[in-house]
């Protein structure tokens, strides 16, 4: 992409109303713009994100044997009288009226509705087990909208929900979904820390919230610090093992990690003094087995070769794909803007052009944007009339991994500079070397490119 022809409506001054810097940030960087409270347009670059970070998720549970769907963002208020939930949700929901008079929501979660598809469908316990799962917009009316994109009244959200006969069945699918998210946070450079949390009037302790630990985060939590040790790598994991599926839980569980829900004092006082930490975390992501409660009231059942029906076991996960941006950039960035992890940056690299309208410069840059692009790679190319001052501050704020300075002087030696984000290291190497190493650092990273570019 040329940076001439492309919309990046990056702002100079620090908006007042943004109380945390991923928020400032995100606004500053012109990838979301406010609508109303808690509603946003998603700017090119921050629909970028949003895309990779989508493409992520679905790689993720594609692999674990999970089947997207897609269901729409209203509902029939009829399907959640069935479950009980229409008069229990409280306000959060956002009610309507069509012109018929006929109440129809916009989806907060899709426990009934995803009910409703597989009892229309599903008769036999042959067809078990089976997950599917959507990312879809949703909406709940907040009562206190804020941080941006981090609690919005709409938002992105990935919803998965596990189909299975028998709970032992059920509590596979539960552990398939941690091990698939820890994967799918680790891609995107995060350490989200599995806690056990509040199963609510359900009861329990099947559920685990994801914590993303920063001091801006709005829950209150409770670990041993050696939980912060733990990595899931690039191991390879059979998701239809369930003794594997069960060690990683029991690794990435069983040391003390609890929101203040769940907290126990007397417990966590025995860990050693200094292993006992207390910080902020956001929540970027839920699982829960439920057992029988939707099935039982809305009739998902099946059979068995006798022809004894019995209601399926399910759960529920999620993952807020659209926090996630938030909470991404609230764990990697620095005072001149955003560092994006390389797994999910918008453009892989930026091409900045020191002297616009030099035959060498412009020829330098034009072969760079053309083999980095042959490559599969995307980059970013400033190609404006600006000074350098200016063009390295729209980097450095976007957060680009990589950048490559071209300018006279040091073609003609040669070279070009390149420089990464994070470590602020710049060498000097020759526009070949340079595209070589840029390709050979992305190599190593998957993107996902799953679904869209
Ligand atoms: P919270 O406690 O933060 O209100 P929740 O527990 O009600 O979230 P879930 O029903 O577990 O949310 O939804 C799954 C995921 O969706 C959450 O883990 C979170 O990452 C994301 N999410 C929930 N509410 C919002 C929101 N208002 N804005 C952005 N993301 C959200
Ligand atoms: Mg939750």
């Amino acid at each position: 992409m040329r940076l001439s022809s492309y919309f990046l409506p990056v702002l100079k001054e620090t908006p007042a109303e943004a109380q945390v810097v991923s928020h400032r940030l995100m606004l500053r960087a012109g990838m979301i713009k406010q609508q109303a409270a808690g509603i946003y347009s998603w700017l090119p670059l921050g629909f970028k994100v949003l895309r990779k970070l989508e493409n992520i998720v679905h790689e993720e549970q594609i692999k674990a044997g999970h089947i997207p769907i897609q269901m729409p963002i209203l509902q029939s208020a009829d399907l959640w009288r069935e479950s009980g939930r229409y008069d229990d949700y409280g306000q959060e929901m956002l009610r309507i009226k069509d012109r018929q008079d006929r109440d129809l929501l916009y989806t907060p979660t899709a426990e009934e509705m995803v009910t409703d598809i597989f009892r229309s469908h599903v008769s036999s316990y042959k067809d078990l087990p089976l997950t599917l799962y959507q990312i879809q917009w949703k909406f709940r009316d907040e009562i206190r909208p804020r941080f941006g994109i981090m609690r919005g009244r709409e938002f992105y959200m990935k919803d998965g929900y596990n189909f299975d006969l028998t709970k032992e069945d059920a509590l596979h699918s539960y552990n398939r979904h941690l091990v698939s998210y820890l994967k799918t946070y680790e891609r995107m450079g995060l350490q989200a820390i599995p806690m056990r949390a509040d199963s609510g009037p359900i009861g329990g302790d099947n559920t685990h919230e994801f914590l993303v630990l920063a001091e801006t985060g709005e829950s209150e939590v409770f670990y041993d610090s050696k939980v912060t040790d733990l990595t899931f790598g690039d191991r390879d994991i059979d998701y239809n093992d369930k003794s594997a599926c069960q060690s990683v839980l029991d690794e990435f569980t069983s040391l003390y990690a609890r929101t203040d829900e769940t907290h126990d004092p007397k417990l966590f006082a025995e860990l050693p003094a200094d292993r006992q930490k207390s910080a902020r975390g956001i929540e970027v992501g839920q699982i829960f087995y439920f057992g029988t409660k939707y099935s039982e009231t809305m009739g998902a059942q099946v059979a068995d070769d006798e022809g004894n029906k019995m209601p399926v076991h399910m759960g529920s996960h999620g993952i807020g794909v659209s926090r996630l941006i938030g909470a991404i950039i609230e764990a990697s960035h620095d005072e001149n803007g955003i560092i994006w992890p390389e797994g999910v940056t918008p453009f892989h690299c930026g091409i900045v052009n020191l002297k616009q309208g030099d035959v060498e410069a412009d020829d330098a840059c034009e072969a760079l944007y053309k083999s980095l692009n042959a490559l599969g790679l995307e980059p970013l190319y400033d190609d404006r009339n600006e000074r350098a001052g200016g063009k390295f501050a729209t980097m450095d704020l976007i957060g680009l991994p990589w950048r490559l300075t071209v300018g006279p002087r040091g073609l003609k030696n040669g070279v070009v500079e390149l420089t990464n984000r994070k470590s602020g290291i710049s060498e000097e190497i020759s526009p070949e070397g340079a595209v070589e190493k840029l390709a050979s650092v992305y190599r190593s990273v998957t993107v996902g490119d799953f679904l869209f570019r």
